[in-house]
């Protein structure tokens, strides 16, 4: 089950890209394992994927040393400042930092254990009021007063409402797209990746430019 659902995904991401004229190798697929025990996270990794997503750093704790350790994984749920050093023990990518305060603390620890995290910033792009993440008014500054490392933004992510429309999903990926763009040139660094989409919308994303889907129910089932 795992297995085909994974070739599914993996062949509408094909398709998806191809679609929109991007390379074949545009878009990586993030499996979102939370919630789901080891042994099935293994299934998945038998079939050869590697990268996983958690949202939560103390399921994170206990999954990933039962796994083996050519996985990477990203951290994808709210951090709480005092769960940092934790998260970086296990996840190589935080898709979910979402204040200054916050970014300057993992560099500060990341340099003690001496790893090297790829941040991407979680903006709120279409205002909900729900929802974490950076007003997009305040991210060029979060990426500009936390250059240097050893943690280095590599990009922006977004979590899209639940019920918005065909439309709206690709104004607000678009803004994501733009926002990341913009930034890009007014601090001349490079901001490759743009983390969004999950089973619901994750094709719309890809036209939208997404460099990583994050994708839990279309594989694993429903939670
Ligand atoms: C759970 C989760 C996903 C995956 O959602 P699905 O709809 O199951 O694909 C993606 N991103 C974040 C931040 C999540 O928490």
């Amino acid at each position: 089950m795992i297995a085909e659902n994974l070739k599914s995904i993996n062949e509408r991401i094909a398709n998806a890209l191809a679609k929109s004229g991007r390379p074949a190798d545009g878009a990586r697929l993030l499996a979102v394992s939370k919630t789901f025990p080891a042994e099935v996270v293994k299934e998945a990794y038998d079939v050869g994927q590697l990268c996983f997503g958690e949202n939560r750093v103390q399921e994170l704790s206990e999954k990933a040393p039962k796994l083996p350790s050519d996985i990477t994984w990203h951290l994808i749920g709210h951090l709480q400042q005092n769960k940092v050093r934790q998260a970086l023990q296990h996840a190589a990518w935080i898709h979910s930092v979402d204040s200054s305060d916050l970014f300057a603390r993992i560099n500060r620890i990341a340099a003690e254990l001496n790893v090297a995290p790829r941040i991407l910033l979680e903006v709120n792009v279409s205002g909900e009021e729900s929802k974490f993440g950076l007003k997009p008014d305040d991210v060029e500054k979060t990426v500009a007063d936390n250059l240097g490392g050893p943690a280095s933004c590599v990009g922006l992510m977004t979590v899209a409402p639940a019920l918005a429309s065909e439309a709206e999903l690709h104004t607000i990926f678009e803004g994501l797209r733009n926002l990341r763009d913009k930034i890009q040139s007014n601090l001349k660094t490079s901001l490759p990746e743009l983390s969004m989409g999950m089973s619901g919308d994750f094709e719309i994303a890809i036209a939208e430019g997404a460099t990583i889907v994050r994708i839990g129910s279309a594989i694993f089932g429903h939670r």
